[in-house]
């Protein structure tokens, strides 16, 4: 059969509250154009993020009544730390409530003034992690990752090159060097193995640990396995495990490739750093066999890691992506081609050639596309990245719309329904304008800040 289904039936739904173009014109202008502003009960389709979002499965829901609340010694913790070390073999594995927890605990040890921390492209949360350390973030994406229309099969990987100038120039300011699979902020796009397992050699050839931000773990190894040579015929288990063996230690945001609702971890193999982050872990997240979660989200977390390596379930998760972008490009909106993991990338540079980019063009997509149908996404672009260290503004690299999917949530016709809007956004393109934010915070401005439309 070429229909490729959804892999589960419905047990339980919540209902969508239907709107109309006026009624969210008003909720917008009333958000001050901030689209996290807008309550969830007027949003028809959310895809702002795929993070913590997703659908936990019958088998999670009665997990859930297995989880021992013990402040100590939880059997629960037993449970996901089996089920973490089943797939990413490292010796310590520290629970916190999400990803960005791992990071600040990390970066407490490994951050601070004059260190440069490298990777393929960092996700915002650690940027902000190891900026607020007094270290520099550093992206070294390959130039075929910052092309929207490059279709090299591996857009996430890291510029080896570069890594190994990196190191060779500044070495000593380099505690580690990280890796982000998928590449989240470039787009969902993967990394190769060969790539993470040369990234990982050229690190330990210069003495530095080698971290992976293993967030989408199980959508990268599914396309290592459809896209890598020599690889097709591997399970997915044995992917992930080869990911994650090259490596001294991860970060994870379970909200992502664990199927949870909330959680996290920070793994490591070396017993000093693990002890002075568990340190760390008390006096900012809880004892260590619960770190920010209660046992309960162990036990959900432990059967998510079990669900989300079936093969027919990632089929169908990238498969959506495939169909959307394709639609889109016969329409000729310009996406981010290959299609990637978790989520769809409209391209607004491309599609709004002539709007200055720190009238962000991506902004205004994803407003108008909220006027338009009820479909909330995701700005990455000038408005996420645009406000500089030193307090300037340029322009971000890419002008992105993000659509994230949460996992196990919506149907073939909600991705109709997505792709039917923007031909409808299409149609009006020319009138779209640009926005001016009108109050920010300090830092992280994409979350709170105001905007006015011009
Ligand atoms: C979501 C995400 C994080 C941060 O995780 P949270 O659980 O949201 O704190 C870090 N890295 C990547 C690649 C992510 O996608």
């Amino acid at each position: 059969m070429k229909t490729i289904i959804e892999p589960f039936r419905i047990k339980s739904v919540e209902p969508i509250r239907m709107t109309t173009r006026a009624e969210r014109e008003e909720k917008l202008a009333a958000a001050r154009y901030n689209l996290f502003a807008l309550k969830s009960r007027d949003v028809l389709i959310d895809l702002l993020t795929d993070s913590g979002t997703g659908a936990m499965s019958a088998r999670q829901w009665a997990a859930v009544m297995n989880g021992d609340e013990s402040y100590a010694g939880s059997p629960s913790f037993d449970r996901f730390k089996t089920a973490v070390q089943n797939l990413m073999p490292f010796d310590h594995i520290i629970p916190t409530h999400q990803g960005r927890a791992a990071e600040a605990i990390l970066m407490s040890i490994l951050g601070g003034p004059g260190r440069k921390i490298p990777s393929n492209t960092h996700f915002d949360t650690t940027r902000g992690n190891i900026e607020a350390s007094g270290a520099e973030a550093i992206d070294l994406i390959i130039p075929e990752g910052r092309d929207s229309q490059s279709l090299h099969p591996f857009k996430g990987n890291m510029d080896l090159a570069a890594l190994e100038s990196l190191l060779t120039e500044h070495g000593d300011a380099v505690p580690a060097v990280m890796i982000t699979i998928t590449n989240n902020a470039g787009g969902g796009q993967p990394v190769s193995l060969e790539n993470i397992q040369a990234a990982s050699k050229l690190a330990r050839r210069h003495g530095k640990l080698f971290i992976v931000d293993g967030c989408r773990f199980a959508e990268n190894a599914w396309f290592i396995k459809q896209r890598e040579p020599g690889q097709f015929e591997r399970t997915i288990t044995d992917i992930v495990r080869d990911c994650f063996a090259c490596a001294d230690g991860m970060t994870m945001s379970a909200k992502k490739d664990a199927f949870g609702n909330i959680g996290g971890w920070l793994a490591l193999n070396d017993d000093d750093l693990a002890e002075q982050a568990r340190v760390k872990l008390i006096q900012t997240e809880g004892f260590p066999t619960y770190g920010g979660l209660a046992g309960r989200d162990l036990e959900a977390l432990a059967e998510g890691l079990a669900e989300i390596i079936d093969e027919s379930y990632l089929r169908y998760r990238i498969r959506t992506n495939e169909y959307i972008v394709e639609q889109l490009d016969a329409m000729d909106i310009p996406v981010v081609k290959p299609a990637g993991g978790h989520a769809v990338f409209v391209d607004a540079k491309r599609w709004l050639p002539g709007m200055n980019p720190l009238d962000y063009p991506a902004h205004a997509v994803a407003c108008r596309l909220y006027e338009i149908a009820g479909i909330r996404s995701c700005e990455i672009g000038s408005v996420m990245f645009g406000r500089q260290t030193d307090g300037s503004e340029k322009p971000a690299a890419m002008e992105l719309v993000r659509l994230a999917f949460p996992r196990r949530t919506y149907t073939q016709s909600h991705a109709d329904y997505v792709i039917e809007a923007f031909a409808e956004l299409k149609d009006e393109i020319t009138s779209l304008r640009g926005f001016t934010i009108t109050n920010e915070p300090k830092q992280m401005r994409h979350f709170t800040c105001a905007f006015e439309r011009q």
